[in-house]
This record gives structure tokens, sequence and C-alpha cells, in this order.
């Protein structure tokens, strides 16, 4: 066990400058309108740093230097440009646990995670798209004997990327690496809950990419995040948080003529048929396991498997256990490695989860456990802390239909297969979903018929650089990761040569 100190205290492994400006042009930047705001560590409840406030004038500048750099970057091979992100991803490496114990100051996520998850699905995520771009190859057509089409990859020249604060680092990487990979300059805006651990991240690995190719401006939504997406000098923008600020994006988006992603919100099922509990074995823990998985960083993650589907004829047994197995979960300090659920990103999501507390209660849901704040003592006392919670009710409920983005999870029993896809498909969205069945048939159909772009089979939250991940419905437009996210930042060329003399 250990528990790192508090950042900035005595043998603490990061202090925090008191203040971060913006990274443009290979430069640190003070905002143009001079204006910085607070930044507050969840851990405590405390500001711990001052942050750059980002306006139109701000990505004026960082675009003038992605616009400046882009060329010389979209022209480098993709050998310079793999061992670029091979050499960022080796100095995340080399700064592993100092950057694990930024993210969870800065967010509040368990440092256990941190070190485990966010930094080191990071890492592999720009080893991944090293790799990847090295192995990608043109096509050639053959039109003729005498004609051929050929297919080139380009950049798109300079992208803004926008994300959110639930997964501040690796929500940084996932977006990074494919864009850099494909020879693309960006201008990233962060989140302004949860900015620092990106401008630490710069700081160590700024060095290393040519100026200007990677620039980061800091700011609220409306003042900065705006001017970003709407701006015409951009070639895509690419944004992660909530579904109604993505179809703002897809409005600004529209004007300029430029392609999307967008991966917003969810409300994942997670399906328990009665087979899971027909032996008392390592499967049967497994599937307890994937059940708890809605308290994982603090509930607050996109494909949180906040709806659970419990078959009726198990529902009794199944929900003694995994009520049971919820009060396991160990909370507190999220720099003590034994933590397993921290504190909640910032006051305003705390009080939002409150009042879906309140709502469950009045709709008539079940409390079957948490259901209220969790106060700590000490310095913790002032941060943000929540009791991983279980509902019981139905699915035409807030709690069923909502984003709450917290360790809530709302539980239906359903009668048979037939039911329980109804249920799962009876939902705004369609980002996650998990299945957990001992029959590989069941599990099969019921994974290709859930409306969802990534269904977990007898597992849950695992984020594989290889494999494609993204929503259906209101839950996004788009893949990311995976070798197909190659495409969402690059153009097609096509060549039409004519090799013969003849007349045509
Ligand atoms: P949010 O939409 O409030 O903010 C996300 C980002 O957009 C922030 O950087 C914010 O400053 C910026 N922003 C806000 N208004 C803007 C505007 N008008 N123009 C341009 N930028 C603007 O979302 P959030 O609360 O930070 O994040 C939580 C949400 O993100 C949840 O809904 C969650 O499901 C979603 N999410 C989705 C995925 C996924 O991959 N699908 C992953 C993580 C989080």
């Amino acid at each position: 066990m250990t528990v790192y100190s508090n950042p900035g205290t005595e043998g603490s492994l990061i202090t925090f400058d008191s203040r971060y400006d913006h990274y443009i042009g290979g430069e640190w930047v003070p905002p143009a309108k001079g204006r910085y705001f607070e930044n507050v560590t969840p851990v405590t409840g405390q500001a711990f740093c001052e942050i750059a406030r980002g306006t139109a004038e701000d990505i004026e500048s960082a675009l003038d230097a992605a616009h400046a750099a882009a060329p010389a970057w979209g022209r480098t091979t993709p050998a310079e440009r793999a061992a670029t992100l091979l050499r960022i991803a080796d100095r995340m490496e080399e700064n592993l646990e100092k950057l694990a114990v930024a993210e969870s100051w800065d967010n509040g996520k368990a440092v256990r995670e941190t070190l485990g998850a966010d930094l080191p699905l990071a890492v592999d995520h720009l080893r991944y798209y090293a790799g990847a771009i090295r192995a990608q190859e043109g096509r050639l057509s053959q039109i003729d004997e005498d004609t051929v089409a050929y297919h080139f990859h380009e950049p798109l020249g300079v992208v803004g990327q926008i994300i959110p604060w639930n997964f501040p680092l690796l929500m940084a990487v996932w977006k990074l690496a494919p864009a850099l990979a494909a020879g693309n300059a960006v201008v990233l805006k962060p989140a302004e809950q949860t900015p620092a651990s990106i401008m630490v991240l710069m700081q160590l690995v700024g060095d290393l990419l040519p100026p200007g190719v990677l620039n980061v401006v800091n700011g609220f939504g409306a003042e900065a995040g705006k001017p970003l997406a709407s701006n015409k000098r951009i070639r895509k923008i690419a944004f992660t948080g909530e579904t109604t600020t993505g179809r703002l994006i897809m409005q600004y988006a529209s004007e300029n003529l430029i392609p999307i992603t967008l991966e917003l919100g969810g409300k994942s099922p997670n399906i328990f048929f009665e087979d899971v509990m027909a032996r008392d074995d390592a499967y049967w823990d497994k599937a307890q396991e994937g059940f708890t998985m809605f308290a994982l960083n603090q509930g607050e993650v996109c494909t949180c498997p906040s709806r659970a589907l419990v078959q009726e004829s198990i529902a009794g047994d199944f929900l003694d256990a995994v009520v049971e197995r919820t009060k396991r979960i160990v909370q507190g300090n999220p720099l003590d490695t034994e933590t397993m659920m921290g504190a909640q990103a910032s006051n305003d999501q705390l009080e939002k989860i409150m009042s879906y507390l309140d709502i469950g209660r009045q709709e008539g849901a079940e409390v079957l456990t948490g259901g209220g704040r969790l106060e700590l003592d000490g310095d913790l006392a002032g941060g943000f802390y929540v009791e991983p919670t279980i509902f019981r009710g139905d699915n035409s409920m807030r709690v069923f239909q909502e984003e709450i983005f917290g360790p809530v999870v709302s539980v239906a029993t359903f009668a048979d297969y037939d039911d329980a896809m109804c249920i799962a498909n009876d939902t705004l969205y369609g980002l996650g979903a998990g299945v957990w069945s001992r029959d590989g048939n069941v599990a099969y159909r019921a994974g290709r018929q859930i409306q969802a772009g990534r269904v977990w089979v007898n597992n849950y939250h695992s984020y594989p650089a290889h494999a494609a991940f993204g929503g259906y419905k209101s839950s996004g437009v788009g893949r990311e990761t995976h070798l197909m996210m190659l495409d969402h930042y690059q153009q097609t060329k096509n060549l039409l040569v004519s090799y013969s003399e003849d007349a045509q």
C-alpha cells in the first residue's frame, strides 16, 4: 500500500505551478485578455492553481501557429512521425507515477486507476498509432491496361479537438495520437474542470514536437470552445462531451462543411442472464465484479453500465450478492493505492448526482445501498465524495433514462431474452452495453441485437487501442481508437493517370 503525498507537500512527486498559460507555438503564452480562473482539486475542494482563461483571440493565435507548422509536419515521413509518437510514449512512461498523481489530484479519480489504467492505456495508444501509421498503405486500381488510379492518404491540415473532464489525459491522447500520426497540426481545448494534468503533460513532452504542431488553449466552452469549433480555419473538429453540446458542435461544423467526430453520452445496459448464477465459481465472481463496474471512475464514464437488467428468476439472490459486493468498494483518499473510488470531478457534478438521488427516490425507486454523500474527515472533508448507489425501479424512470454520470446504477428485471432486448434498446443512447451469459449463443445474439457501438460480452470497461469505440443513436458520430480512426484524420487523394500515348 502506498499513500502519495498531496502535491506541493513534503515528499510529493509533483508540485504544480501556481499558474499555467496557454501552450501555443511551442511557447507558454499568457491569455490575450489577461484573465485566469481557479482550478480546484476535488480531493479536498481547494483551489491549487490558476489557468489561462482563453478567448477567440487565443484560439486565433493557436491557429496561426498550427497553420505555420502544418505543411512541414504533413510532409514528414510516417517513420518520422511514428518515432515522435514513440518518444512521447516513452517520456510519459518515464513519468508515469508523476502524471498519475497529477491526474488524480486534478480529477479526483483513484491513483490505483490512473497508475493501472489511464496512463498505461494512453502510452499504449501512442505506440499503437506509431505502428499503425507505418503499416498504412495506399491503394491502386487498374482502370485499364494503360490507366491507373492511385489513392494516397493526405493529412487534413489543422484540426480542432475538444475534450471532457472525466479522463483528461486519456481523452487528450485518444484524439492526439491519430491526428498527429496522420500528419495534422492540432489545437486542443481541455475541459475547464481538469486542465492542469494536460499542462503538466505539455511541460514534459512539448519539446518532442516541432513548435506549433500541438497547441493547447484553455478556457470555458462558450468562450474558447465555440471559437475553436466554429472556426473557418480548421479542417475537422473532434469532440467528446455531452450530447447537448455535441449537437451545437455539429451545427457549427455544418456552417463550415467540415467533418466531425462526436463521442457523446450514454445510458448503457449491463444484462445478466439467469445462467450467471448456475454455479458458485470464478465466472459468477467475475460477473459480480462486472456489475460493480458502474462505480469505476466514480461512475464518470460515458459507457458507465448505469442500467443493470437482471433476469427475474435470479433477481433476489443476485441483488443480495451484488449489494454485498458494492458495500466492499473501498472509498477515500484518491492518492491511497488501496482506494477504489475517489472523488467526483467537481462540486457541480456532485450536486447533479445528489439531485438525481432525490429524483430517483421521488419517482419511487428503492435504494438498495448508498444514496447519499460520503462525509470524510481531515483535509478530505471539503472534497466531493458520493456513496455508490443501487436503485431498483423500472426503465421508464428518469434515473433509467437520463445520464447521471455518477456512481449510480438503476436495476430492472426482465422475464426472458426478448424482454431484455426490448428494455436494453429502450433508450436515446447507444454507446456501450454488457452481456453476461455462460451460453455463447445467447451472448452472441444479444451482442448483435443491442443497438450500441461497443458491447462487452462477459467483461466490461476494457479499452484496448485496437478495438473500435463509438456510439449509435444519440451517443455519437464516427469511431475512435482502432485503425479506422486514421480515416477521420485523412483525406484521400486520387491521381488518375493515363500512361497511354493514344488519343483519349
Ligand atoms: P461538456 O459537453 O459540458 O463539455 C465537454 C467539452 O466541451 C469541454 O471542454 C467544454 O468546455 C466544451 N464545451 C462546452 N460547451 C461548448 C460549446 N458551446 N462549444 C464548444 N465547446 C464547448 O461535457 P462534460 O460535462 O465535460 O463531459 C461529460 C460528458 O462527456 C458526458 O455526457 C459523457 O458521457 C461524455 N463523454 C463521452 C465519451 C465518449 O467517448 N462517448 C467519453 C467521455 C465522456
